[in-house]
């Protein structure tokens, strides 16, 4: 019966096959590998268990474990993002770095890993470079933003859960967070706090915490040689070099080499060289040799370069700042070159001075460097230097920033998030006494203080600006004399000046007379702002750029910084006058003192260097050689400098002329009667 019946029943169509795999499927699922194999993964529960049970944790762990990739996704994968109050609130998870960079490539790569637009779910937050919005949950900014969203949310209300990644790194911005959050933490305690570092120091922030407990994430890590050199380098760039010509000539492939260099200008010269011995060998070379570089200005799409795998037949070379020690991990290096030097900003309290200088690494720092080596297989690590200065002239570790640095910005920051004495605060490490003070005493000389301390209206104002107190007294100076759209240009030029030209080598002079054309006689300040209004007259043209000889990725950079100083000046209430193109210079001058008074130096009586007006025993300082007043004949008398920068010798680049009236009427307040009259003396 039921057979016939089944006989008249036509027989069912067998199921469709399953889809095949869409591009996206096999994205995500081998996405989900690569993110089960990190080491952090075996970590997960163990991880969320302590998150839940404390509210703050401190996660120690070898770099490129999967730190900063990993844990904001668990966490939001957890239910952090959501508040627990009953209103299912959405909240952030924020994690801090101390680099741009590293914020914007972890906030890419995470974005991939979820699959999703970068900006939306997941997203970062800069300076002058918000790519986030109402829909982003999680979310990388710089530990420097992280301070600022005090100012408008002291509580930071709109998080769930913060990670202060590179704790160890110790920088300002990072220690001042963590006495901040130290202190909100006792009433918001729905916060969960991680505080991430690399393996060294983790004892002092749990101390710091009140004994906080700390999770170890053991990393994968293979032997590594260290070699050193018998004799102290003369020329580490081209010890470098020939370095890398040796590894790529005897060593297998693959195996990827880094290079540690201090900053972009040694990495764009070292790169040119480079690719000229390349051409010269030419077929003599067995295998291509690839050179990617990574520096804190690289623009965003040049960044994901050096994680696209090594074609076969051929071996990476990167180049890159300490930004690659810790803070970005890249995969498939086998071979580390270290010269053992990083650029520091080092202010001396003493002659109030703050200057760029190249110091050499501390210990802890050229390990972790050699450790890099170690992540795929057995490793090697070629130091620049010898084995008696690792062990007699290197420091243990680097100085915090806290003891180094000019403390002017982030005094104001907490003048106006209401911590008024500084001396008591909770510092990790506590600054100088000195250096706090003397850093009072310019934010009283700026206008951002009255004579007992309190914060003025001016303070208040200068604070709406993510830069230097000098810098925004200058922007608010401009009010005044209508000149903010000129003095706006002039900063933002100013922050990417060291970029702005360049020249090809077989065309050098062809390039310099370019440049020349721009040079003003009052001085660089002049010139960026000459540069500037001549662009905006082609409509932003990069066949003009290229014409000039001049960078048109650092131009739009400077254009999206002024769209958004444009921005905080609207808000402010500050209305930005039409660009005319009969600027008055006297008034941009006079903007430009109110802030830079401190810098205005004097040439010394035999002609060939500058001092400072304030310290009869400051340091002599020069004019860069890329300034478009150093060959100016004679030398100009008075003139104030915008920053130092040392190397052979103190260098002071970009360089505006000031005159003798208006030092005395903008500076009369902060130098003596007898400083001023030594500038009459010299002008005789
Ligand atoms: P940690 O924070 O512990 O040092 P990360 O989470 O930064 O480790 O890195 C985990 C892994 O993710 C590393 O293998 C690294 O190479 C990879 N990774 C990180 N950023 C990127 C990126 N932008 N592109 C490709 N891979 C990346
Ligand atoms: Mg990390």
């Amino acid at each position: 019966d039921d057979i016939l019946k089944g006989d008249d029943e036509p027989v069912p169509p067998p199921p469709p096959p399953p889809p095949p795999p869409t591009v996206k499927d096999i994205k995500i699922s081998s996405m989900d590998q690569v993110r089960k194999s990190l080491p952090v993964y075996k970590y997960r529960e163990e991880f969320l268990d302590a998150i839940s049970k404390n509210q703050v944790l401190i996660v120690v762990g070898e770099t490129g474990s999967g730190k900063t990739t990993q844990l904001p996704q668990y966490l939001h994968e957890a239910g952090y993002s959501t508040s627990k109050d009953g209103l299912n609130r959405k909240l952030i998870i924020g994690c801090t770095q101390p680099r741009r960079v590293a914020a914007t490539s972890v906030a890419n790569r995470v974005a991939s890993e979820m699959d999703v637009k970068l900006g939306h779910e997941v997203g970062y937050t800069i300076r002058f470079d918000d790519n986030s919005g109402d829909d982003t949950v999680i979310k990388y900014l710089t530990d420097g933003m992280l301070l600022r969203e005090f100012l408008n949310d002291p509580t930071l209300s709109k998080y769930g859960a913060l990670m202060i990644d590179e704790a160890h790194e110790r920088t300002l911005s990072t220690e001042i967070l963590l006495s901040l959050l130290k202190d909100i933490i006792k009433t918001r305690s729905d916060l969960k706090l991680i505080i991430a570092s690399a393996t060294i120091n983790a004892e002092k922030f749990s101390k710091y915490f009140n004994g906080a407990s700390i999770l170890n994430i053991p990393g994968r890590r293979f032997p590594v040689t260290i070699h050193y050199t018998s004799n102290p380098e003369a020329n580490y760039i081209q010890a470098a070099i020939t370095t890398i010509f040796q590894i790529h000539l005897t060593q297998p492939l693959p195996g990827d080499i880094l290079v540690f260099l201090t900053g972009q200008e040694e990495i764009e010269s070292m790169e040119e060289s480079l690719q000229e011995s390349i051409m010269k060998l030419g077929t003599s070379l067995p295998n291509q040799l690839q050179i990617c570089s990574i520096y804190a200005n690289l623009p965003p799409d040049m960044q994901q370069k050096i994680f696209e795998p090594t074609p076969p037949n051929s071996r990476k070379v990167i180049l890159a700042t300490n930004i690659a020690e810790t803070s970005i991990t890249i995969d498939g290096i086998s071979y580390v070159i270290d010269p053992g030097y990083v650029k520091q900003n080092v202010y001396n309290p003493v002659q109030a001075m703050e200057s760029l200088v190249v110091v050499p690494c501390s210990r802890a720092s050229v390990d972790q460097r050699a450790g890099r080596a170690g992540r795929v297989g057995p490793g090697k690590c070629f130091r620049l230097f010898t084995k008696w200065s690792y062990y007699n002239e290197l420091e243990l570790n680097a100085t915090p920033e806290i003891l180094r640095v000019n403390l002017s910005s982030i005094i104001l920051l907490l003048l106006s998030l209401g911590v008024n004495d500084l001396i008591h605060f909770d510092f990790m490490d506590p600054p100088s006494h000195q250096s706090i003070i003397k850093s009072l005493e310019l934010l009283y000389s700026l206008g951002a203080l009255n004579s007992k301390g309190q914060l003025t209206k001016l303070g208040r104002q200068m604070n709406e600006f993510p830069i230097d107190p000098m810098l925004s007294k200058c922007v608010l100076t401009s009010k005044k004399y209508e000149c903010t759209n000129e003095v706006i240009t002039i900063i933002s030029m100013l922050g990417e000046s060291s970029t702005l030209f360049y020249r090809p080598k077989d065309k050098q002079d062809q390039a310099n007379r370019r440049h020349e054309k721009f040079y003003h006689e009052l001085g660089d300040h002049f010139t960026l702002l000459n540069i500037w209004n001549e662009w905006v007259d082609t409509d932003f043209s990069s066949q003009w750029c290229q014409d000039n000889y001049v960078q048109y990725k650092t131009l739009r950079r400077v254009k999206n910084v002024k769209d958004q100083l444009t921005k905080l000046c609207k808000r402010s209430g500050i209305n930005l006058n039409k660009k005319s193109d009969s600027f008055n210079p006297l008034y941009i001058q006079k903007s430009i003192i109110a802030g830079y008074f401190p810098n205005v130096v004097k040439l010394s009586m035999m002609g060939d260097s500058y001092r400072k007006l304030k310290s009869t025993d400051g340091q002599p300082c020069h004019i860069h050689p890329s300034s478009s007043i150093h060959s100016l004949k004679p030398p100009p008398k008075l003139l104030l400098y915008h920053e130092l920068v040392l190397t052979s010798k103190e260098y002071m680049r970009n360089c505006l002329l000031v005159d003798e009236k208006l030092v005395k009427e903008f500076s009369s307040h902060y130098y003596s009667l007898k400083d001023l009259n030594q500038i009459s003396k010299t002008n005789k």
